[in-house]
């Protein structure tokens, strides 16, 4: 498949360019030529059909042939080798639960996806491939863990300090190998800052191959698609109007789901529910669209001021703001209203959830007043310990740490700190010179 660039002044590339490269030499966001959707006798038998296989054919339009299928299937069975349980908590409303993998958020699935097929193009390459990352909490985790060991890649995650939970550092600073975390004395706007300058400096990119692993990089976006279809293979036999609630910072898995909708799946509509952080939320309303620094809250991975993927959605949609409203609704909900879903959702249906997977319960809730028949199912995106503090405070109970996490927290953070862009920049050209 070939990508083009959104910014239209880059040539069209295929898969493997587009992976190695993250984002088009003029800076824009690649995109696939061509979507087709899905036979309807796909979506029919859905039923007899496994995770891996729905998969398969859903994503190797996008990938073929420059990842070969036998390849790619091999690839899919390795990054799904965990659980995608729905919970149904009421007639109208489940949660997809998206914390079964390694670091326990929904992002393991689109970095172990990427790590594979990065591992494949430069298995007999002999330069190393460096994935120069930002984090708002969950990306370092997911890509540290998914990239670990893979031969001929290093990996550069960058995070603001004092601004992740204490879990989502330690997942990030104490792997070693391959992975080294970059302590940033800011917030993340100005981590992904940074990122995007590295990717422009030609001091930086004539030593050396970098890429990204943000969801910018198609390879960690489009497998995120894979969600909504197993939604609806468990679901649709209960449920015709599936409307899916999405809490929302880059705005990537939200995206992905519409490209699962572009292959035919049938989604009656899609949710961004936000935090404070609320430009698409915004957009909605008045058309205007204006980036803004981001704010620190307690659903941290979504503390975005300039979502990076909304320009794809813009795309999906041609540009079209009546048809883009008429798919897409927008809640931003505060910090207080997100520990009152956590409560609320613990005492009405005993269940506990995470900060971000709270928002996107009160997305359902909103738009459920007045679309009474939808089922809402909305994302729970990580698992509660990972927001530990904020949750065993709101619910006044102690959750238990899952095996994943009790086995990082004893272990030691390494990081180094930088404050400035110049720092990165040393960093990364002694990092060459060392290979
Ligand atoms: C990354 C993340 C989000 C936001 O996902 P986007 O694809 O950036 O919109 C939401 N919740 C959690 C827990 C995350 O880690």
């Amino acid at each position: 498949m070939n990508y083009y660039s959104l910014n239209r002044k880059a040539p069209n590339t295929n898969f493997e360019t587009a992976v190695i490269k993250g984002l088009a030499p003029d800076r824009g966001l690649y995109f696939p030529e061509k979507i087709t959707a899905l036979p309807s006798a796909f979506y029919k038998n859905i039923d007899s059909k496994s995770y891996s296989e729905i998969a398969f054919e859903a994503i190797k339009q996008f990938i073929c042939p420059e990842i070969p299928e036998h390849l790619l299937k091999t690839i899919i069975e390795d990054t799904l080798s965990f659980d995608f349980p729905i919970v149904n908590l009421d007639e109208n409303i489940s949660t997809l639960e998206l914390f079964h993998g390694p670091t326990m958020a929904f992002k393991d699935v689109g970095a172990r996806f990427m790590a594979r097929c990065l591992g494949y193009f430069n298995q007999n390459n002999n330069n190393d491939i460096t994935v120069l990352v930002a984090t708002s909490g969950d990306t370092g985790g997911a890509v540290a863990n998914g990239f670990l060991g893979v031969k001929g890649v290093n990996v550069v995650i960058l995070y603001p300090s004092g601004k992740v939970s204490n879990i989502q550092e330690k997942q990030l600073t104490t792997l070693g190998q391959n992975i080294t975390a970059l302590e940033v004395d800011g917030v993340f706007d100005d981590c992904q800052d940074m990122v995007k300058k590295a990717f422009l400096d030609s001091t930086i990119t004539s030593t050396m191959q970098l890429t990204s692993a943000n969801s910018i990089n198609v390879a960690r976006w489009l497998p995120q698609l894979f969600y909504f279809m197993f939604t609806y293979k468990q679901l649709h036999q209960q449920h015709e109007n599936i409307v899916f609630s999405i809490p929302s910072g880059n705005f990537g898995n939200i995206c992905a789901g519409m490209i699962a909708q572009q292959l035919g799946l049938p989604v009656k509509h899609f949710i961004a529910a936000n935090n404070a952080n609320n430009v698409v939320t915004e957009y909605l309303k008045t058309e205007e669209y204006h980036p803004k620094p981001s704010v620190q809250t307690i659903s941290n991975a979504m503390d975005v001021g300039n979502p990076s993927n909304f320009i794809r959605i813009k795309e999906i949609y041609k540009n079209d703001f009546d048809q883009l409203r008429s798919n897409l609704s927008s809640y931003s909900y505060t910090d207080n209203e997100t520990k009152s879903a956590l409560l609320e959702m613990y005492k009405r249906y005993n269940y506990v959830a995470d900060p971000h997977g709270a928002i996107g319960y009160l997305g359902c809730k909103d738009y459920l007043k007045t679309h009474h028949n939808a089922h809402c199912v909305f994302l729970e995106t990580a698992h509660p310990t990972k927001f530990l503090d904020v949750v065993e405070d709101v619910i006044d109970t102690k959750v238990d740490l899952p095996p994943q996490i009790q086995a990082v927290m004893h272990q030691e953070k390494v990081a180094l700190q930088i404050s400035n862009y110049e720092q990165l920049k040393t960093f990364l050209l002694q990092s060459v010179s060392k290979t």
